[in-house]
């Protein structure tokens, strides 16, 4: 049987899965099919009638993923989960699943570019609107809140300020006023569990660390089945309210049955159906192989990323190193509240250089990649004032914690002593 285990060591190797019903297969098997074939007409409308649950169409749901889904979910401490084909058609989802044309979100400002865009353009175009609020005081969620808030969201670990949001305190004022939080866990696999802090749903990036091998694009979408939809019916009328493109069905009434998953069901049979943007069995597959060792390879990130921002902290050419663990005062309150076993693999560092500096550095580099993507299992690095960030005017790469000299480093899981020797000498020519 698998694992009731909360030990991520051993949720990530038999989470959702023992054997392959059909092959008795101990590796997950990759089903690289569209379509899959019903026992009988009886088998098939019930199947699509939701009496019963099981394979239809790759697009809705696919074996392979399936695993993925009860390890993620499992590892988060949720019900269920949604895999998707990236980590913005996650975020896209974990939204719109809940919210509508005239609805609004509040939202940190401390967000990956591509999310910010999603909510502040693409969004917009759609009529929903993101309030953006500055997450050092949590009370601002409050204020930005009305009766047409669907949904408060946010990163646990968010760069390149990498201050770590402040969960408990905004997922309390949430429950207060029926509005559930939404994390952006990417950053923070395992080292944090947001739905253990009161949030109520988290998405992860598994393009990044859960993937770690820098192979495959994909997100997920954890339902923490810990939020009572049914008693704030009048902030969800999409959960609470007769969906016609589903013969009627009321979220909240149709899955009772099966779980508090009203949330994510939801997503599937209508986003998923009518969008896509499904996860490729392949990719499913790959993550998979990357979260079975993402415990042991995360300690080597976390350790590693220790090692560096130490030595950048103690380097002449460095005007601040950026790195919960070395924070102080209430940022490194909140960073101890949320993460346990490491501070994460973002390290970020101001050169006093400032922007020449920081270029050179990055071309200076040998072993680390120049990339825009984090997580990979290799040290990457990147000075976003002149890519990730460069689109910003000076005072938004402030506002955003991008200055001239700063540098993004994402730790690998290379040798230490090599990390550190490579910054070395890329200082050194600065
Ligand atoms: N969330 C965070 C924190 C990210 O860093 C990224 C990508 O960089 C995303 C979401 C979007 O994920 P994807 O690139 O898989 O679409």
């Amino acid at each position: 049987m698998a694992t009731n285990s909360r030990n991520p060591e051993t949720v990530v190797l038999h989470a959702g899965y023992r054997s392959d019903p059909a092959t008795t297969a101990v590796a997950v098997p990759i089903y690289q099919t569209t379509s899959f074939q019903f026992n009988s007409p009886e088998h098939a409308a019930n199947l699509f009638a939701l009496k019963e649950l099981g394979n239809i169409y790759t697009r809705i749901m696919n074996p392979t993923t399936a695993v993925l889904e009860e390890r993620v979910a499992q590892l988060e401490g949720g019900v269920a989960a949604l895999a998707l084909a990236s980590g913005q058609a996650a975020s896209m989802f974990a939204v719109q699943n809940i919210a509508q044309a005239g609805d609004n979100l509040v939202s940190s400002t401390d967000l990956y570019g591509g999310t910010w865009n999603l909510f502040a353009n693409t969004m917009k175009q759609m009529g929903i609107e993101c309030r953006f609020v500055d997450p050092s005081d949590p009370e601002n969620f409050r204020r930005a809140t009305d009766a047409r808030t669907r949904c408060y969201y946010a990163e646990t670990l968010p760069n390149p300020k990498l201050n770590v949001f402040p969960i408990a305190e905004v997922a309390k004022i949430g429950r207060e006023l029926g509005v559930p939080l939404i994390m952006d866990n990417t950053a923070a696999p395992i080292l944090c569990r947001p739905l253990d802090h009161g949030a109520a749903i988290v998405m992860h990036s598994t393009t990044k660390w859960i993937g770690g091998h820098g192979t495959s694009i994909g997100g997920i979408v954890v339902d923490g089945g810990n939020f009572d939809w049914e008693k704030h019916a009048a902030r969800f009328p999409l959960l609470n309210q007769p969906d016609p493109s589903y013969h009627g069905a009321v979220w909240t009434q149709a899955v009772k049955p099966l779980g508090p998953i009203a949330y994510i069901i939801k997503m599937r049979v209508t986003l998923l159906r009518d969008i896509g943007a499904p996860m490729a069995p392949f990719n499913a597959f790959l993550f998979i192989q990357g979260l079975e060792t993402l415990p042991l390879r995360l300690r080597q990130h976390c350790s590693n990323a220790v090692r560096v921002a130490e030595y950048l902290s103690k380097h002449p050419k460095v005007a601040r190193v950026i790195f919960p663990g070395l924070m102080t005062g209430e940022a490194k309150r909140r960073a101890d509240a949320a993460l346990k076993g490491g501070y994460g693999a973002l390290v970020g560092a101001e050169l006093k250089g400032g922007r020449d500096a920081g270029r050179a550095f990055i071309a200076n580099l040998k072993m680390f990649y120049h990339v825009a993507n984090i997580g990979d299992a290799r040290s990457l690095a990147i000075h976003p004032a002149t890519t990730t960030h460069s689109q910003l005017t000076p005072d938004e790469q402030k506002q955003t914690g991008v200055t001239d000299g700063y540098v993004r480093l994402s730790i690998g899981i290379e040798h230490p002593d090599d990390i550190i020797a490579d910054l070395d000498q890329a200082l050194a020519s600065v």
